[in-house]
């Protein structure tokens, strides 16, 4: 049975009335006829606003190597345990035509905060640029708004930089040496520059709360970000955080879902994180309102060394397999470049 108040939160969001209360009781909702409702109002705002078709994003993780101590993360700094490696240019310049000759038009280039030369990846944009017809997404962490403006003149289409948390304690307790503010700072730089900007949050990391949740999701409709991503957090044994419980895999969806509704446009991902947790869960991700998925190009050899966090989903998926998961969740497969879909970009 569904609640009168649910209703009345889901409709005033419809509606493009978003008010925190409403957030925080749908974020909340744990009823299975009122998850599935919630799910399935923002499956069509989705299908409304993004038509229903799942981005597939080819996603190459150029390096393992990181300055940063983000305290949740297997690749800090401080892990002597991780395994490191960086690829050469040609070596990604064969991810990046393995993926176009597949026919994908976005290629995902991450890497963890590594200093590589700003000069070697302005030019790894252009030979790319040069010899490929896809769209180039950066995932490089933070970088000053020099670099960032070099890269974007050379051709780069996109950044994704997650915020993690709007909420200041909760982002010390994530990070030793990062300040919240810088990070407003770079995502406040990427949307100057008029890259198609992503941002986005982990779900259940400890000390977070539906309340912060709620902020978050306001500060998503506020910037309004071309590109979110949110996954569940899966705590990593060589962290801090290591005997902590995952993330809740209904709280995801349901913040995958608000989020929907509330912003309508962005490409939202199945995260791999989603993926990952107890089992494969992206289709979930997709029946509760995501539109992207991101299989991993990344050379076989280096995929299992990218560990952010343990088990990490990073088989390589075929067509077939991708093919089931769009038939599953009514949805085509779109390899285009598929950009922004906000009304201001149109
Ligand atoms: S999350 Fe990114 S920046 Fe932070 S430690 Fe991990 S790889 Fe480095």
């Amino acid at each position: 049975m569904i609640r009168k108040e649910v209703y009345g939160a889901i409709d005033r969001l419809v509606s493009s009335s978003v008010h925190k209360e409403d957030l925080k009781l749908l974020l909340s909702l744990t009823e299975a006829d009122e998850v599935n409702y919630l799910h399935a109002a923002a499956c069509s705002v989705r299908n409304e606003f993004c038509k229903k078709r799942i981005a597939l994003r080819a996603l190459i993780e150029i390096s393992s190597i990181c300055t940063n101590s983000c305290r949740y993360c297997g690749l800090n700094r401080y892990n002597r345990d991780a395994c490191r490696y960086s690829l050469t240019e040609e070596q990604i310049l064969e991810c990046v035509s393995y993926a176009a000759d597949q026919g994908y038009r976005t290629v995902v280039l991450q890497s963890g905060e590594d200093n590589r030369d700003a000069d070697s990846i302005a030019n790894l944009i252009v030979s790319i640029k040069r010899s490929f017809p896809v769209a180039v997404t950066l995932s490089l962490g933070e970088r000053t708004y020099e670099e960032y403006k070099e890269w974007r003149k050379t051709g780069a289409d996109r950044y994704l930089l997650r915020i993690e948390s709007t909420d200041e304690l909760l982002y010390q307790s994530m990070h030793t040496d990062r300040t919240l503010s810088s990070r407003l700072k770079c995502l406040e730089d990427l949307q100057s520059l008029t890259y198609q900007t992503g941002s986005g949050i982990m779900v259940g990391f400890p000390g977070q709360t539906i309340s912060t949740i709620a902020d978050d999701i306001m500060f998503f409709n506020e910037k309004q970000f071309d590109m979110l991503g949110i996954g569940p957090f899966i705590p990593h044994p060589q962290t801090p955080f290591s005997g902590c419980d995952p993330g809740d895999l209904i709280l995801t969806l349901n913040t995958l879902a608000v989020t929907r509704l509330v912003t309508r446009y962005p490409w939202m991902p199945s995260t791999t994180a989603l993926g990952s947790l107890h089992g494969d869960h992206r289709i979930d991700g997709l029946m509760a309102g995501t539109n992207v998925i991101m299989p991993n190009f990344t050379p076989s050899h280096y995929k299992s060394q990218y560990e952010i966090y343990p088990d990490k989903q990073s088989e390589t998926e075929n067509e077939e397999r991708l093919h089931l998961i769009a038939q599953k969740s009514s949805l085509s497969i779109d390899k285009g470049r598929c950009d922004s879909l906000l009304p201001r970009r149109l």
